[in-house]
């Protein structure tokens, strides 16, 4: 899938009264915000509040039922199942178990990654270092995961998710499994990549460290969107 150039005025992702159902289950129930490029922002609410579901309709795991979502002015309902694919490649996910390959060495899941979207070794051998020295895990490169705390880990994995030089990263609940002195390291981090340029939807119930990034907050309850801030530290 060819999205337009991302150089132009329009938000990268519009909800537009955004409805998702599971059979029974209204997940979302109109939902409606902007992120512009550049933004950081957090989904907040309790454990179904309909935070997942927002960041996988924007990676198309799920499909809305109503309403409008766009992805750089492209509608995700209308991409079809074989560009799907394509369309994450162009994002950074950031998962809360890390997932990392247990018998490879830092440098190799992330070269793993790389190579998946058919990169070449020079590229590999160029790139890798640079990823893992922007997230300060170069120290780390030939060591395995299960020798690395939770927060090297997730350093790990947000090296893995940027390897792409991706539109946007969706991190869902990071700091799940983390202590909060490594949850407050992960967030500064992310709010680094954001200063960078990269686009970042966070999707956490973690208010602590939520409230001390000082960022742009929407709240959820029950899949409707309760109260949307900027720059919200101060809730
Ligand atoms: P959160 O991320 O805020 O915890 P979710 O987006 O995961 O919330 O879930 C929103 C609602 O949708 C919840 O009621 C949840 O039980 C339901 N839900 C989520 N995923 C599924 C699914 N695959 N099938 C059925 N219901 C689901």
């Amino acid at each position: 899938m060819d999205l337009p150039p991302p150089s132009s005025g329009r938000p990268l992702v519009v909800f537009d009264r955004v409805e998702v159902k599971y059979s029974e289950t209204v997940a979302l129930d109109g939902v409606s915000f902007e992120v512009q490029k550049g933004e950081f922002v957090f989904f907040v609410g309790r454990t179904g509040a309909g935070k997942s579901t927002i960041l996988k309709v924007i990676s198309r795991e799920v499909q809305h039922t109503g309403g409008r979502a766009l992805l750089d002015g492209r509608e995700l309902g209308e991409v079809r199942p074989r560009e799907v694919p394509h369309l994450r490649r162009q994002m950074g996910i950031v998962p809360q178990d890390f997932a990392l390959l247990p018998s490879k060495r830092v440098w190799e899941n992330v070269a793993y990654a790389m190579r998946a979207i058919g990169a070449s070794s020079r590229e590999v051998r160029r790139k890798v270092p640079e990823i893992l020295e922007r997230v300060s895990i170069g120290h780390r490169a030939d060591a395995f995961p299960h020798q690395l705390s939770g927060g090297e880990q997730q350093r790990v994995a947000i090296a893995r998710a940027l390897i792409n030089n991706p539109l946007l990263l969706l991190a869902d609940e990071p700091t799940g499994n983390l202590d909060p002195e490594h949850s407050i390291e992960i967030m500064e981090l992310l709010a680094q990549l954001n200063v960078r340029g990269t686009t970042v939807l966070v999707a956490s119930h973690d208010m602590l460290v939520v409230e001390r990034m000082d960022k742009r907050v929407i709240r959820l309850e029950s899949g409707r969107i309760v109260e949307a801030e900027e720059e919200a530290g101060l809730a």
